[in-house]
């Protein structure tokens, strides 16, 4: 039996790599009762009929799963957000955030557009996520600063690119040379709109890793519950070891070690607050789906 990685799908054929070769296989008749179907991003072992074909027989255990575009076992996001037009919002970062550790996706904050600002001002609005242990890099695609830096990122890893509309994806592939094959504003457009269907998804390989055509998270809405909430703030949830109550949510309970850290300055005020606003709405969604 063979192993490799689903790194496109496309008209009922799955392209599967191993060791840098490429087999063109179909899914097993299995697959056809089960509801797991094989996904792009998928571990799989599979059968060879010749030198170029194969059938998929088995997957390995998902690390996790994206929805749209519909990919998994994505290690990492860069996420993309520029200094001015649009201005830096740390709300939306947050957002960004969650959204993504709840995956156990590791980020990557890329923020673009520096030659158009006083570095020191963003540098000291990003203090509190590297102090939270998050890696940020600060470039121009139009300087064309910072951009050989991110590359060694992409080595052995799977990589999914993500930002609002006009922030400057486009403008940073285009500085890495990475040509995906749907243009970012069309998936803009189209964003929650459920307007663009991708034709297929693809897995290219650039820098030693993949990275996905398609950007990534077309839905920011929290749809967790929230405990889940709270652990996707990792800064928080390992202070929260060490709260009173053993699944607090660092709102009113006593004994929150997290509102104790906000009090001395080790966890940032701001980024709290966006914590409570998204634990409020994580709750009215609970609510609405529960009754
Ligand atoms: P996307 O929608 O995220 O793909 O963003 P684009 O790459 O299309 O960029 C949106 C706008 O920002 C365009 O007008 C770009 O020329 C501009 N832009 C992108 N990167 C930079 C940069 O590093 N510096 C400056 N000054 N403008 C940039
Ligand atoms: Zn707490």
């Amino acid at each position: 039996m063979h192993s490799g990685q689903i790194i496109k799908a496309l008209s009922g054929f799955y392209y599967v790599e191993e060791d840098g070769v490429i087999y063109q296989c179909k899914a097993s008749g299995k697959f056809r009762k089960n509801d797991q179907k094989p996904l792009v991003g998928d571990f799989c072992e599979f059968s060879i009929e010749n030198e170029t074909e194969g059938y998929i027989r088995q997957l390995q255990v998902r690390r996790n799963e994206l929805v749209r575009p519909p990919i998994c076992n994505i290690d990492q996001a860069l996420l993309v957000f520029s200094a001015k037009e649009p201005d830096m919002n740390t709300l939306l970062l947050d957002r960004f955030l969650v959204l993504i550790e709840h995956l156990h996706i590791d980020p990557i904050i890329c923020i673009s557009k520096m030659d158009l600002v006083d570095n020191d001002e963003i540098k000291n609005m990003m203090e509190p996520y590297q102090k939270a242990g998050y890696r940020v890099y600060y470039l121009s695609s139009k300087e064309n600063h910072g951009i050989e830096e991110l590359k060694h990122l992409f080595q052995d890893k799977v990589t999914v690119i993500t930002g609002q509309s006009g922030v400057g994806k486009s403008s940073l592939l285009n500085a890495l040379d990475i040509h995906l094959n749907i243009d970012t504003n069309e998936i803009s457009k189209a964003l929650g709109r459920g307007k663009h269907t991708t034709r297929h998804v693809e897995l290219l390989k650039m820098y030693g890793g993949y990275v996905a055509d398609t950007p990534g998270f077309s839905s920011l809405e929290l749809n967790m519950e929230p405990i889940d909430l709270a652990k996707s703030f990792h800064d928080f949830e390992e202070l929260s070891q060490g709260c009173k109550f053993r699944g607090c949510l660092h709102d009113s309970e006593p004994g929150c070690l997290v509102k104790e850290a906000i009090e001395n300055g080790q966890i940032s005020k701001e980024r709290y607050e966006h914590y409570l606003m998204f634990l409020k709405e994580s709750k009215l969604l609970k609510e609405r789906k529960y009754g």
